[in-house]
């Protein structure tokens, strides 16, 4: 009984060795020639997220124990831990050490292939395989996995729409990689930075990560409302950010990007006949802080966990109830809360009230918090000791 995984990053690589671990024979499909190309995601992770998901030394390109906030008016907020917070992580070395782990394990591993969806019933499903140098071919399996990230080829191919009721929530990030010098480093070490406002960029945010080696991941995501169109090129406002900060001069060794999108609550159809979505695909991502590798690989392990328990075996029909009912289940306040602060905040930020109201909200955050209660807030989806001074965004 075989599984297809189209999509080999954090969601899709991480299910192919969960399955194969259970014994079962999984085939895993990328588009990418190599698991170091196009390394878009800018990596920064709670450091429990690291412990939990068992990420290898290897793929953390540098740790952080401080937030830094640039907020609308440019004035610099911090908040700094005596121990580490979390990582930045080398994407490409994830990748590689997921894509080695998977081939370990027994799955077959196929790159520089784009597939796309053939046929689709209750008992299996096809897709065309198409290799760079134009070579096709057709494979079947009982199960096919969309784990295509925001895209959601497959699910796009089977007809499968977002709910009008629970639309996404979308975007667009685009990241240069810098090599600073130690001195252009030094304000941008030890911590991740962010950029709110609208002066910075309209309707989304900036950051500045470290990685090794004195290299800045440097980016801005940009997540207009569904009626208002995205700039053409985010180009603009990142080299604005790039120049505010000092860093002009600063060689650029990769350039990158992609979508982000999720809906709120979940309640898109995930599944249809042989085809499951898992992932960024299955709106795992949370946009607050444009943070889903973790989200992406926990929604691995509660797809692997369900395929296995259910049995390859088990009917279409059952196991998309049971797929939606487990996402349900997982469907917290807190989630629902960060979702709508992320819409609220995001949507509504173009204009001076917008960047007051963010102003203060720092400002409050600036006053009263310490960096631990900060990443509980932003990671942990904490709001409770926020309470009122949330509400303005929620309602
Ligand atoms: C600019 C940017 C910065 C980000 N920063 C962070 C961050 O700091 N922290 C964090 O946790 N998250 C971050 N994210 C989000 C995070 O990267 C994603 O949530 C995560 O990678 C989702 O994993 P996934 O496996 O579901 O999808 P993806 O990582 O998108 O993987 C999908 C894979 O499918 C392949 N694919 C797509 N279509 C096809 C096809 N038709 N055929 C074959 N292969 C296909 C792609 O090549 C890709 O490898 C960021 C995202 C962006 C865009």
């Amino acid at each position: 009984m075989s599984v297809l995984i189209v999509g080999a990053g954090p969601s899709g690589a991480r299910l192919a060795i969960q399955l194969a671990r259970a014994g079962v024979e999984v085939t895993l499909v990328d588009r990418l020639v190599g698991p170091h190309r196009h390394a878009y995601s800018s990596g920064a992770l709670p450091l429990d997220a690291v412990r939990r998901l068992g990420l290898p030394d290897e793929a953390i390109a540098a740790t952080w124990q401080g937030w830094q906030l640039h907020d609308p008016s440019g004035l610099v907020h911090q908040w700094w831990s005596a121990g580490d917070l979390g990582v930045v992580l080398d994407f490409g070395r994830l990748r590689s050490w997921l894509w080695e782990q998977a081939r370990r394990h027994g799955v077959e591993l196929i790159q520089d292939c784009r597939a796309a969806l053939s046929s689709l019933t209750a008992e299996g499903a096809s897709v065309r395989l198409k290799m760079r140098d134009g070579q096709t071919s057709l494979r079947s399996a009982r199960w096919l996995i969309d784990a295509t990230g925001a895209r959601r080829d497959l699910l796009q191919q089977a007809g499968l729409r977002p709910n009008p009721e629970d639309p996404l929530l979308q975007g667009i990030g685009v990241e240069w990689l810098l090599q600073a010098d130690d001195r252009q480093a030094a304000a941008w070490r030890d911590r991740i930075s962010f950029f709110l406002g609208t002066a910075w960029i309209p309707h989304g945010y900036g950051w500045i990560f470290p990685m090794q080696g004195q290299r800045l991941k440097v980016g801005v995501c940009h997540l207009p409302p569904a009626d208002r169109s995205t700039p053409g090129s985010l180009a603009g406002p990142l080299q604005r950010l790039i120049h505010r900060c000092g860093l002009s001069a600063c060689p650029v060794l990769d350039r990158h990007g992609g979508p982000v999108s999720s809906s709120i609550s979940r309640t898109e159809p995930l599944a249809a006949g042989a085809l499951l979505a898992v992932g960024d695909a299955a709106s795992s991502a949370n946009l607050l802080g444009g943070e889903g590798i973790r989200h992406a690989m926990d929604s691995a392990d509660q797809l692997a966990d369900l395929l296995i328990a259910e049995g390859l075996w088990g009917d279409s029909t059952t196991m998309a109830r049971r797929y939606q009912q487990q996402l349900k289940a997982q469907r917290s306040w807190r989630w629902l809360v960060s979702g709508r602060l992320a819409r609220r905040t995001w949507w509504g930020l173009d204009n001076p009230r917008a960047d007051r109201r963010l102003q203060r909200l720092i400002h409050g955050l600036s006053v009263s918090t310490e960096a631990p209660a900060l990443s509980d807030l932003l990671f942990d989806y904490n709001f409770e000791r926020y309470g009122f001074r949330l509400l303005p965004y929620l309602l």
